[in-house]
């Protein structure tokens, strides 16, 4: 697990977890805001501006 942050840096963190889903591994991206509606839940776009998350553009926290 990394803490991971959008590179727009207005939204809250993130944290991500590599799986090992249908034959390949992917990122998974969770809510680290626990003031958000989606606090702990999976999340594919940012919450802050809407960009669908790619770990290689995301910075570490
Ligand atoms: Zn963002």
């Amino acid at each position: 697990m990394v803490v991971l942050r959008c590179p727009c840096h207005e939204g809250a963190q993130l944290w991500g977890e590599l799986w090992w889903t249908g034959g390949e591994y992917r990122w998974v991206f969770f809510d680290d805001d626990r003031r958000s509606e989606t606090y702990a839940e999976e999340v594919e776009r940012c919450p802050a501006c809407g960009r669908r998350l790619e770990r290689k553009e995301m910075a570490r926290v």
